[in-house]
């Protein structure tokens, strides 16, 4: 905030912005006074005094209209400009119902002040009613959805219609079962199965994230003894205890709860804490590196695995690697599927994987659908893989008769239906 190159140096009297002028820009003050006025029949009306600490003009900006007043410097003004680029990629303008609410709240700002000026109506009238902007339109609806979702997502918590999918992850060498990846679906009466990135990132930000992440660790310990079962009909389908992997996101983290609520499931289910793998996103814990390395700590100190999902395509800061407690990187599909054809994408792989040997920990390729990937992979000496070659994610039933039917290298890996 204090980078001289970012501030302007005004001295008192001159004018920062003009009425109706196209608004790129909001000013915080450092340093002097502003005055806020319109001009009625060419007389100056004050609405505001702004000082150190405040911000104006920040209306064109959030609403991309004009400026709906002006602005003049009544002190030596040192003052920052926040443009609108900063503003678009804030966590209110990713939120369609704060942005809505915003909206509103601007349009009848803008209203208001309408009524100050010379050619309005008198203020005792009724002001006219504004048609929204296209923008507000398109927010509302926007809105209205995610309220709709929500309301859905409840219910469908209340009425048991998630399911868990899985998907194996095998050892490449031998093409032995290693283990699965627990993958939500939802099953909605009208609308059949839901796939987990529509709802999802409305679960995220309503907080209903945490619901469903306990339903998800909970049912893990109602299917898990069904996996160990199977596992144990066909022992050359393993060459040791499978392990299954949930999607844990930051909101799940910061609740200071969640070690001990995963911990008491295994507790009370008698599983293995070792055949439980949490997998995090690069960018959810770069989102609070501080919280997420705490409460991962606590999980790895408790047994359970902690695997990197999607690697390669976040934020990619190093250093955390070495803070947190990882046992498994897994590299996202996108650089899997173009390794064949893309060179550059083969050498991010390779250099994963000698990232990961000198962190100690394995790899697991993500999105594995051709033999040939797969041979290179192994080649290169990536340690698992999964993907539509070994299997699609499928229902509990399905992953049973998978585990049961299993041929490991020599044979061929069972192919199951796409779900
Ligand atoms: P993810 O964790 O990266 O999961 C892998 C996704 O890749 C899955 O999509 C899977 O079906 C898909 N996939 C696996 N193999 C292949 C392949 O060979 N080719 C292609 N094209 N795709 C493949 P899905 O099941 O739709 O899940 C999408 C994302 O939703 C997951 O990405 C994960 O981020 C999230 N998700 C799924 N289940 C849960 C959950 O229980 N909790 C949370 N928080 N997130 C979940
Ligand atoms: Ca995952
Ligand atoms: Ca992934």
């Amino acid at each position: 905030m204090n980078d001289p190159n970012a501030t302007i140096t005004l001295p008192a009297g001159s004018a920062i912005f003009e009425e109706g002028e196209p608004g790129t820009v909001a000013y915080l003050i450092v340093a002097g006074r502003a005055a806020i006025f319109l001009r009625r029949d060419g007389i100056e009306q004050p609405l505001a005094e702004r000082g150190p600490g405040e911000i104006f003009g920040e209306m064109a900006i959030l609403d991309s209209g004009p400026r709906p007043t002006s602005a003049r410097a009544i002190e030596d003004c040192v003052l920052v400009p926040i443009s609108e680029a900063q503003i678009e990629n804030r966590p209110l303008q990713a939120d369609p119902i704060l942005r809505l609410c915003l909206g509103v709240v601007m349009a009848r700002y803008r209203d208001a002040i309408a009524l100050l000026k010379p050619h309005a109506p008198a203020v005792t009238a009724r002001p006219v009613a504004v048609e929204p902007s296209p923008a507000l339109k398109a927010d509302f609806q926007a809105a209205i959805s995610v309220v709709m979702m929500e309301r859905a997502l409840r219910r469908a918590l209340d009425r048991n219609e998630f399911e868990l999918f899985l998907q194996p992850i095998v050892r490449l060498g031998t093409e032995t079962l290693a283990g699965f990846e627990a993958l939500i679906r939802w099953r909605h009466p009208e609308q059949g199965l839901v796939p987990p990135m529509t709802f999802i990132p409305v679960a995220e930000s309503s907080g209903l994230i945490v619901e469903i992440t306990e339903w998800v660790v909970s049912e893990v310990g109602r299917i898990m003894p069904e996996i160990m079962m199977a596992a144990l009909q066909n022992p050359g389908a393993a060459e040791g205890p499978l392990f299954l992997s949930i999607n844990v996101t930051g909101y799940d983290l910061a609740r200071a709860s969640f070690p001990a609520m995963v911990a008491e499931m295994l507790r009370s289910t008698g599983i293995a804490p070792a055949t439980l793998k949490l997998e995090i996103t690069e960018s959810t814990v770069m989102r609070d590196p501080a919280g997420a390395t705490e409460a991962l700590s606590v999980c790895r100190e408790a047994g359970m695995g902690i695997a990197i999902d999607d690697f390669g395509t976040g934020y990619s800061s190093l250093s955390y690697l070495s803070k947190l407690p990882i046992t498994t990187l897994k590299v996202d599909r996108a650089f899997v599927r173009a390794m064949l054809t893309t060179p550059c994408n083969r050498k991010i792989i390779q250099t994963i994987l000698v990232l990961a040997d000198e962190l100690g920990i394995p790899v697991v390729a993500e999105g594995i659908e051709a033999p040939a990937e797969a041979a290179a992979l192994a080649e290169m000496g990536c340690a698992y893989g999964q993907g539509y070659l070994y299997g699609c994610p499928v229902p509990l039933a399905d992953t049973l008769a998978l585990i049961r039917n299993w041929k490991a290298a020599g044979g061929d890996a069972p192919q199951i239906a796409a779900a």
